[in-house]
């Protein structure tokens, strides 16, 4: 096949167009490198075109295309909060863009949305049925309200333009190539650890969440790339749900760290608890992840260590009994 992956140089994207490129097919990523970067997709490989551009521009790219994952957005609390509008735009005009292509070629096109469509979720776990709890005007919006709207306009094409549709609803997702300085939970934990130092805990660290290795999730998105026919939305991630002072005592034990925690205040609108129901991936799709957390937050250990060595503690700096 050949498949358009919009955002394929962000940390799932890039992911994505290994696991693609594995298996035969020829990819054309499209990113404007605002938080991915080439570097995720060095050296280059065989079948690969990378179209440094803006989504929300028309898309000029020719030839056939079988499939369109459109992955781009930014995608971290920091990143979004850092820029409304255009997170606003990407996820508005951006789908937009993607939707129209997918109609004028004739491709499937599969929306990754996330479980910030549900809010701060009143039923727990989270199933696709639920309708959600979001503030449209708290600062989260930027994210949620672009989400929500890019999955109403990916059904309203599917609905009225007869292109074939697809939504996924990704849960927290984490490994290798989530930049150390990205500002989530596991990159945050993992480069402060390393470096020694303090953990910050964002509220009293008894809210949840649920983490999904990304070699799991990415099976998943290409089981979904090629249900033909199959809307969803379906919700993808691991349903081991973990507070975020667990993540942290774990990120402790397998960095072998002496950092402590730092407390600070609970960012506004933080969803307490986020947990998917995986019945309809496991029913429709055959999905369901097989990394245990603690191997996957092994590898993402081991891959920063590897990126940067700066990070790594010294037998020298870490306090010893004498
Ligand atoms: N969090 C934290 N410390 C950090 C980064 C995040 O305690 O350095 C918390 C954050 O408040 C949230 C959870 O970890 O409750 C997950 O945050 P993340 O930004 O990874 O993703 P979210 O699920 O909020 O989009």
């Amino acid at each position: 096949m050949r498949i358009l992956v919009t955002g394929g140089a962000g940390f799932l994207g890039s992911h994505l167009t290994d696991a693609l490129l594995d298996r035969g097919d020829d990819v054309v990523v499209l990113d404007d490198m605002s938080t991915g970067s080439p570097d995720n997709l060095t050296p280059p490989r065989r079948g690969l075109t990378i179209v440094d551009a803006d989504v929300r521009a028309p898309l000029l790219l020719d030839g056939p295309f079988d499939a369109i994952a459109h992955l781009a957005s930014p995608a971290s609390p920091p990143d979004y909060l850092r820029r409304p509008v255009f997170t606003l735009t990407t996820g508005s005009l951006g789908t937009q863009q993607v939707l129209e292509f997918a109609a004028r070629k004739k491709a499937r096109v599969v929306l990754a949305s996330t479980s910030e469509v549900y809010g701060d979720p009143e039923v727990h776990p989270q199933t696709e049925n639920y309708w959600g709890n979001v503030n449209s005007v708290g600062p989260r919006a930027v994210y949620d309200e672009a989400k929500r709207y890019a999955e109403a306009l990916t059904t309203a094409f599917g609905d009225s333009r007869g292109v074939d549709t697809g939504i996924v609803r990704i849960f927290n997702t984490y490994g290798p190539r989530l930049r150390p300085e990205d500002g989530r939970v596991v990159s945050n934990f993992i480069a402060q650890a390393l470096a020694g130092r303090p953990l910050t805990v964002y509220g009293d660290g008894t809210q949840t969440r649920s983490l999904c290795y990304v070699d799991d999730l990415v099976r998943g998105l290409i089981s979904m790339i090629d249900a033909r026919g199959e809307r969803g939305p379906i919700n993808l991630g691991n349903p081991v749900e973990m507070s975020v002072r667990a993540i942290a005592d774990l990120v402790l034990r397998l960095t072998g760290s002496t950092s402590r925690l730092e407390w600070r205040p609970l960012p506004i609108d933080d969803p307490v608890r986020r947990r998917p129901d995986i019945t309809r991936a496991a029913q429709r799709l055959g999905w369901q992840p097989a990394t245990p957390v603690a191997t996957g937050i092994e590898r993402t250990i081991a891959w920063q260590r590897e990126s940067r060595p700066e990070n790594l503690i010294r037998p020298s700096a870490v306090p010893m009994a004498s």
